[in-house]
């Protein structure tokens, strides 16, 4: 362990958290998990052990895990919160959510919200941005070059963090050109690489199931909107952007019964991927809320003042140690940059 953890692990402990509990009711963290590891079918993402390690200690330190209703029908109309609550948060709507990440989350009798891109279980499409990985990660050889533009990517060895820097690297490319034309980059990828898209995901990216949904729901599971198409909306013209808030809530609505009346931006980075336009739009449908992927705390203090149509997350990390440091008071403590 090193000498960091170490003094987290001290600073977090139950005594100091009882010394400062006054501070951590100051605010609230929510957690924003993307996908579950399922090595046999290549998918890389949160362990689940790391978020049974996560739940369990949430469990013993006698934090309190919330949904984000119940969190947004606070600071909407005031109505009481525990003291040392917690949430969390899913994006996207892929099966492992469902399947491997909901049922440690019932393990540990733990609340959560699932904000479904609609287009993934209405078998419609898969995202520019997945196809991307797909292409990356499985499909393009050590030896290949793609060119997009100006430049020009190669992977100089098949190791998986090589390939993952260079998807990220073309994928942050492609988010700087026009919205409108993420798709045809990925198509031309494709054909560099001398591989055809499957139109429809391949077994890793498989969604959830609209019939999995409302066994969920009917569980306790809580869904939200996250645009149809996964589209970055900010690029968007406002027609499509609109549409595309409009249309996930529509299906949302349409295929349970009490969906969650509150919006996640794709991409979630505030002032990038979406703006003012894209808040008032989400209000004006008369959805309640929306969440940013902004990294924050919500504030809960009695000059509490929180955007609610770009309320803050963190990534769920993948060291327990920087879970525990989200989930006391100490990350809070250093954004208000009080001497530490
Ligand atoms: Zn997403």
């Amino acid at each position: 362990m090193t000498v960091k953890n170490t003094l987290i692990q001290a600073l977090t402990s139950a005594p100091m958290n009882r010394l400062m509990g006054g501070l951590r009711n100051q605010c609230l963290p929510i957690f924003m998990l993307h996908r579950m590891q399922d090595k046999p079918l290549g998918v890389y993402g949160h362990q689940p052990d790391t978020l049974r390690a996560a739940l369990s200690y949430v469990r013993q330190n006698n934090f309190k895990p919330i949904s984000i209703r119940t969190l947004v029908d606070h600071l909407s109309q005031g109505t009481p919160l525990p003291e040392k609550a917690v949430a969390f948060t899913m994006d996207d709507g892929f099966y492992d959510q469902a399947e491997i990440a909901v049922p440690i989350f019932q393990e540990f009798q733990v609340p959560v919200t699932i904000f479904i891109a609609t287009g993934l279980p209405d078998n419609e499409w898969w995202s520019w941005d997945y196809k991307l990985e797909y292409l990356i990660m499985s499909r393009m050889q050590s030896a290949q070059q793609v060119h997009i533009g100006d430049q020009t990517w190669h992977l100089d060895n098949a190791d998986r963090d090589t390939r993952r820097r260079c998807m990220r690297s073309m994928r942050n490319y492609i988010k700087g050109q026009d919205g409108t034309g993420y798709d045809a980059f990925v198509e031309d990828i494709s054909h560099q690489l001398g591989c055809d898209l499957p139109p429809l995901p391949p077994p890793a990216y498989r969604a959830i199931s609209w019939s999995q949904a409302r066994a969920l729901e009917s569980q306790g599971v809580e869904f939200g909107p996250h645009s149809h198409r996964h589209n970055i909306l900010q690029a968007q013209s406002l027609a499509d952007a609109e549409r595309e808030i409009r249309h996930s809530w529509s299906r949302l609505k349409a295929e349970l019964k009490h969906p969650l009346p509150v919006f996640c931006y794709p991409t979630g980075r505030s002032g990038v991927d979406f703006g003012p336009r894209e808040m008032a739009i989400a209000q004006h449908i008369g959805l309640k809320a929306a969440m940013s992927a902004d990294a924050g705390y919500i504030d809960l203090g009695a000059d509490a003042h929180n955007n609610l149509f770009a309320l803050r997350r963190f990534a769920f990390p993948d060291k327990l140690s920087d879970f525990r440091q989200y989930c006391s008071w100490l990350e809070w403590f250093k954004e208000r940059r009080y001497a530490f």
